[in-house]
């Protein structure tokens, strides 16, 4: 016998879930018969559900009604089959892929939400075993919680899920709005904020912007307050996404499709991998350290675990050399800016380049003890200041042995006095899904330090990292290879 979770419902959605889980067992007919006291009881908590409005993705009720048809199938069906497990525990075969568990919400019963002869229940298993083929075309091991229509209790999902110790657990589940505007649609994605230790909130968010970004479908909230059993006892990163709401014509018509379901299934699909193995993200900044922001983004580096790259300038290290130090002491990595940020001066001859570069290297070695090899050209290794000399400076400082990164990313912050939201959609639309981005930012800018935390909530999709020297740079074309 199962314990019924505690449910709370939630008031801010616009949807109405009625939810559970489902399993692997052939289908009990004998039990119809009882069932159909039971379908009575379900149909009777709808109606009730359309009064109240509310979301929530489980339902005690529903779920009891489904748990008693399920023991009185089991009863009277001695020769079930056993639950679906892979043949091999999946530990064995481990280090080879990531366990995920594909979870289609309900099943048996517990149909889940129903507009128009649209039954929940089977389009979170159409969806889901689309999501499997292609988790198992990229490689990964999947666990289906149910493969066909049966009721499994919550429970027993993320008992299922913790027993084989998977990597990551999703759960799919349809919408629907109980007022009168039928427009209402879109995806929305929830997650138990209140573990911060199992990384929920970045697989959540893969799968909702993925998802979003295949399907075209209106964004709609990613919700931190799952406090659902399937997001909340799994012991791995969890979330819960609701593809589409039953109640809107359109999204339905789409939903019972399969090429949307294919498109629903790719995003999610995506954000998984993503999950696993995302991009590569090297911030950079540039033009420090200065008195207060780079204080303030060390700070919030250390406190998300981020290792970044900081190319500084050689009198500031002399002005705040504890702050440069602590860039050190805290693990980033640390080039040569220059020692004195005057493109006049900088730029004049080969030689004045040189001889500023060995100065800031100079400081920077005395000060923080590191021998740095990689640097920065300020503006570039090609700018407006620099053209007639810079290809002699490049190969000079490259038979020194010193490598130089540019950027193919920026968040901009310096040529204009732009809000923190805005320094995040400049890095947004200058990112462009690269595989490798390497972003520049400066650590003398109040809103670079004000918009950082939540700019690297917002590209789960990279896993963010420092600069070194095995690292094949980013650079711009010098003169003579644009002409080639
Ligand atoms: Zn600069």
């Amino acid at each position: 016998m199962y314990t019924r979770q505690k449910v709370r419902r939630r008031k801010s959605p616009k949807g109405v879930w009625i939810k559970t889980a489902g399993r692997k067992r052939r289908k009990g007919w004998e039990a119809v018969a009882g069932a159909a006291a039971l379908l009575a009881i379900v149909t009777g908590i709808y109606a009730f559900m359309e009064i109240v409005a509310q979301a929530s993705p489980e339902n005690p009720v529903i779920e009891a009604a489904a748990q008693a048809q399920k023991e009185t199938e089991e009863r009277e069906n001695t020769q079930k089959e056993p639950i679906s497990k892979p043949e091999q525990s999946p530990k064995e075969s481990r280090s080879v892929a990531p366990l995920v568990v594909v979870d289609a919400g309900h099943g048996g019963l517990d149909v889940g939400c129903m507009e128009m002869e649209v039954v929940e229940k089977d389009i979170n298993l159409q969806i889901a075993q689309r999501v499997k083929r292609r988790l198992e075309d990229a490689g990964f091991q999947v666990l289906m919680v149910r493969e066909d229509d049966e009721y499994l209790a919550k429970e027993e999902r993320v008992q299922m899920a913790n027993h084989y110790e998977a990597d990551a657990y999703v759960s799919i589940h349809q919408n629907t709005y109980e007022g009168s505007d039928k427009s209402v649609g879109g995806i929305e994605t929830w997650y138990d904020g209140t573990d911060t230790g199992r990384d929920s909130e970045r697989l959540a968010r893969l799968v909702h912007q993925e998802t979003i970004k295949s399907t075209g479908a209106t964004e709609r909230e990613l919700w931190d307050i799952a406090d659902f059993c399937v997001t909340g006892k799994t012991r791995m990163p969890a979330c819960l996404i609701e593809t589409g709401f039953l109640s809107n014509p359109q999204e339905r018509g789409l939903l019972a499709s399969p090429e949307y379901q294919e498109k629903i299934a790719e995003g999610i699909a995506e954000g998984i991998h993503l999950f696993f193995q995302p991009k590569a993200m090297y911030l950079t900044f540039d033009d420090g350290p200065s008195e207060r922001c780079t204080d303030m983004i060390l700070d919030v580096l250390k406190a998300n675990d981020v290792k970044a790259t900081f190319f500084l300038v050689g009198e500031y290290v002399e002005k705040y050399p504890e702050v440069a130090k602590r860039i050190a002491r805290e693990g980033h990595t640390i080039g040569v800016h220059c020692y004195r940020h005057d493109y006049g001066e900088l730029y004049e001859s080969t030689e004045s380049y040189l001889a500023d570069f060995q100065k800031a290297y100079d400081v920077i070695l005395e000060t923080t003890g590191v021998k740095a090899r990689l640097f920065r050209f300020p503006g570039g290794s090609v700018n407006a200041y620099n053209e007639e000399v810079c290809s002699d400076i490049v190969h000079e400082m490259t038979k020194k042995g010193f490598i130089y990164f540019d950027w193919n990313a920026s968040l901009d912050d310096v040529a204009k006095d732009y809000e923190p939201e805005q320094l995040i959609t400049n890095a947004r639309k200058t990112t462009l899904d690269r595989k490798k981005v390497v972003m520049l930012a400066h650590d003398r800018v109040l809103n670079t330090a004000l918009c950082l935390e939540e700019l690297l909530r917002q590209f789960p999709e990279y896993r963010m990292k420092p600069l070194n020297e095995h690292i094949k740079p980013v650079q711009f074309n010098l003169p003579e290879e644009k002409q080639k």
